[in-house]
């Protein structure tokens, strides 16, 4: 029984638990047996907080009991991505300079974690700063990919999509930049989605890129995501950026598109630059089935031209180290987290220098260089101001592709998962996974990533990004949950029901992940 547990989507879980069957204690033990099983190997987690996630869990049984309503997710276990702030547990966006550091607050989005009576059970890893799409630039070692644990699982957050996958948590929270939260979920068969710009507060998210940043879900399926929007989206007056709106219940919406199985006239708009040569072969086929299932249930499938699509990459990567080496100014030595002092003592500047030397990994010094550049004065206009000009022309092609598509479409990766390794001499290539998700982040539209099946060349997952004007998250959660619906009744039930078995910690044959130790101990790393 406890084992089975951890296989559950949080929504079934959450009717058991509603239902008495199951006690929340039962769901986390099993949630926190499957992280010490499992974890070793994968490096999904780099805390794991077992003794506070039970005393949570066995209080929230004792308020069901007692007759309170602990809300409809009350007692369901979640994974908290290290790039969000926690009172209880450290919160180092997998960087040493913040080593251990304690926050003083919740990020609001943890905070209305509690409030739903969810149960936190740890921080999953990341690239350092959400500075990747392979997990291999956080400080403290990689996460592995439960589909082939000699692959990376996407980045940055690729410790969030590889807890959920491989059944460690039944959801969990993620950031999404330029596709954190997309590319990962393509990569492990999840469901990871970005809301719109201002959707969900980043009130306590360690910041990344201010204008991009944005928080969201990360699950097995569609209803499990809009659930868990549900619950962190909406106005938060600590957050400029956030929406001031009543949003619609994405749960609602997801249910009303799993029941429909029918999408009549919905215009589904296939972005041309966003396919084609480069893309992996396995991952177009799998797509051309997907735009087919998607016809077959009455979608108007048509293609659209977004010419700008092509500077995104170059765009972004000129706006997101500007703002990232502004953002990370305040990682000075002085004020929290790391300090090294220079041998013999030394002045301001020297600590701060020595500290920042020590504390930043590579791909995090590499940006801030770039940022820095691109912000100084005779280069501003160049290359800030001309990336913002691109911006513009891609919002405009984002305009003009929603007037005759309620959605758009495309792979949510060029590749499934690549090895570990591959692409860490090359920053470019690493940077060009992105390509499909960036555009939504530049224009603070929402985007969905989904499974839609295994490459055949690779048996690895391959994923679809469904993407909606701002403010429209809703047609996400009702044609992700419509696809995922006839993609299921096609294959016989869900995607992750093939996830190879895991080895659990018991193999004691297995190799160490290639970077750090990583046993879980309920302590920092
Ligand atoms: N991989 C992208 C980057 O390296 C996206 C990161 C993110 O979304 N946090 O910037």
């Amino acid at each position: 029984m406890t084992d089975d547990l951890t296989r559950l989507p949080a929504a079934e879980l959450a009717a058991l638990l509603t239902a008495r069957e199951v006690s929340s204690v039962e769901a986390t033990r099993a949630s926190l047996n499957r992280i010490a099983a499992v974890d070793g190997d994968l490096h999904a987690f780099l805390h794991t907080a077992p003794e506070a996630a039970l005393r949570t869990a066995s209080e929230i049984d004792r308020r069901r009991a007692d007759g309170y309503d602990v809300g409809p997710l009350g007692g369901v276990p979640i994974a908290i991505k290290d790039v969000l702030c926690t009172k209880d547990m450290p919160s180092t966006a997998a960087s040493k300079i913040l080593e251990g550091w304690i926050p003083p607050y919740d990020a609001t989005v943890v905070a209305r974690l509690r409030s739903a009576n969810l149960v936190p059970l740890g921080k999953t890893n990341m690239d350092e700063f959400a500075m990747g799409s392979s997990t291999e630039h956080s400080a403290y070692g990689p996460t592995r990919n439960p589909w082939d644990r000699d692959r990376i699982p996407g980045g940055s957050g690729g410790g969030s999509a590889a807890a959920v996958a491989a059944f460690e948590a039944p959801f969990a929270l993620g950031s999404d930049t330029g596709g954190s939260i997309r590319q990962p979920a393509a990569v492990t068969g999840t469901v990871g989605v970005k809301p719109t710009y201002g959707g969900v507060s980043r009130y306590g998210a360690i910041a990344l890129a201010s204008s991009l940043d944005q928080v969201g879900p990360v699950s097995r399926t569609v209803l499990d995501a809009a659930l868990l929007h549900d619950v962190i989206g909406g106005h938060d007056p600590r957050d400029s950026t956030s929406l001031d709106e009543l949003w619609p219940s994405f749960a609602d919406a997801a249910r009303a598109g799993r029941a429909a199985g029918d999408l009549t006239g919905v215009r589904v708009g296939v972005v041309r630059e966003l396919g084609g040569d480069g893309f992996q072969a396995g991952v177009r086929q799998r797509f051309d089935e997907a735009l087919a299932v998607l016809a077959a249930a009455g979608a108007e499938i048509v293609e659209v031209s977004a010419p700008h699509f092509e500077y995104a990459v170059a765009a972004y990567y000129l706006i997101l180290p500007a703002e990232a080496s502004s953002n990370l100014a305040k990682y000075d030595g002085v004020r929290f987290g790391l300090r090294v002092e220079p041998e013999g003592g030394g002045t301001v500047e020297q600590v701060m220098a020595a500290t920042r030397g020590a504390g930043f990994g590579p791909e995090v010094k590499r940006r801030i260089i770039l940022g820095t550049y691109a912000l100084s004065a005779g280069y501003y206009d160049a290359y800030y101001g001309s990336a913002q000009k691109v911006r513009t022309l891609i919002q405009r092609d984002f305009d003009a592709a929603f007037a005759s598509s309620d959605v758009l479409v495309s792979p949510s990766a060029p590749t499934t998962a690549f090895t570990f390794g591959e692409k860490m001499d090359d920053p470019l290539a690493m940077y060009l996974n992105d390509i499909t998700t960036i555009p939504a982040n530049l224009a603070g539209v929402p985007g969905m990533g989904l499974p839609i099946g295994l490459a055949p060349e690779d048996g690895l997952p391959v994923g679809i990004q469904i993407m909606a004007p701002a403010r429209e998250d809703v047609r996400l959660y009702r044609i992700g949950a419509t696809l995922e619906a006839l993609l299921e009744e096609k294959w016989g039930g869900p995607l992750l029901d093939r996830l190879p078995e895991l080895e659990t910690a018991g193999s004691a044959h297995l190799a160490p992940p290639p970077g750090p130790g990583t046993e879980p101990d309920g302590g920092t790393r």
